[in-house]
């Protein structure tokens, strides 16, 4: 560990992704795991959080109050619910400290509400942390600005049984990337669950469908559907440790850095 490794905490840290983030920072050399927070009331509040997780004692204490959590932090990581990011956006904002947001499911009202705090501290928020989905939002762009508008655009995504949002915040990213291309407002030509008597596709728009089972981790196919041929675009994340390093890789990016809202392109300095 390195004498100058910024203090890391991890809101969530009993969520699916939590533990990933408290495995991922604690075995990196570049940063300290400092604090994990969990909901009021969770059995793991007061435990060692090495304990909580069934291993050896990790000597960070599992607290349910952010604002403490974070008093000693660098950084906080944050794959929670919108409610509870735009909380920690602001305690992050006071502590100065940089704020991962992974969350998906904001509506547009709550992204607006985030951009106060990040006039404060650095904010990071991805849809999707890991470098191939975000090499692939690039592809997209660029096929998309490629092709004729007769060409049609389907997002296909496909996650486990206990997602809470549809379509994921990857799918409307990958959305945003190929109207982005067109150059087009996503919010204008989305078309997002069909049912029913739909009629003919609409010209021009990007449609969404969302897959829900078992235990996927997350897969996405930007399709490119034209007259004769068609082209996909596939990512298949198969292990979470893929969004917590990047999780952790925008931690360590955002220390010394100006206040303002990234994302994971200004993180893993991609071109737009
Ligand atoms: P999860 O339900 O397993 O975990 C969320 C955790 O947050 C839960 O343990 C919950 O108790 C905790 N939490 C909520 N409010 C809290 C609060 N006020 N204080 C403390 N803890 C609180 O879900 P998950 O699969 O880990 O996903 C979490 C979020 O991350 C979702 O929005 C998901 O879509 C997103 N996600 C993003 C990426 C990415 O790369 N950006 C990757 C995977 C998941």
């Amino acid at each position: 560990m390195t004498e100058s490794a910024p203090g890391i905490v991890i809101m969530g840290a009993a969520g699916r992704m939590g533990r990933m983030l408290v495995q991922a920072v604690a075995e990196s050399e570049r940063a300290k795991l400092v604090g994990a927070v969990v909901r009021p009331g969770h059995d793991w509040v007061g435990e060692d959080l090495g304990h909580a997780m069934g291993g050896p004692a990790m000597g960070v204490t599992v607290s349910d109050d952010p604002l403490e959590a974070m008093a000693r932090a660098q950084a906080v990581i944050d794959f929670t619910s919108p409610e509870t990011t735009l909380e920690v956006a602001h305690l992050a904002a006071q502590a100065r400290a940089v704020h991962v947001i992974g969350t998906t499911g904001f509506d547009d009202g709550q992204i607006e509400r985030l951009v106060p705090a990040s006039r404060h501290s650095v904010q990071v928020r991805a849809g999707n942390m890991s470098l191939g989905v975000n090499l692939l939002t690039g592809l997209t762009k660029m096929v998309a600005a490629a092709l004729e508008d007769g060409w049609d655009i389907e997002v296909v995504e496909a996650h486990h049984n206990r997602k809470a949002d549809a379509p994921s915040g990857t799918a409307l990213m990958l959305g945003e990337a190929a109207a982005e291309g067109r150059g087009v407002t996503l919010a204008e030509v989305a078309d997002r669950g069909r049912d029913g008597l739909t009629g003919p596709r609409e010209a021009g728009h990007i449609g969404f469908s969302a897959i829900r089972g078992g235990d996927i981790v997350g897969e996405h196919d930007v399709i490119f559907a034209g007259q004769g041929e068609r082209i996909v675009l596939r990512h298949v994340a198969s292990d979470r440790v893929i969004f917590a390093r990047g999780a952790l890789r925008a931690a360590l990016w955002g220390q010394g850095r100006s206040p303002g809202a990234y994302d994971m392109i200004d993180v893993l300095g991609l071109d737009r």
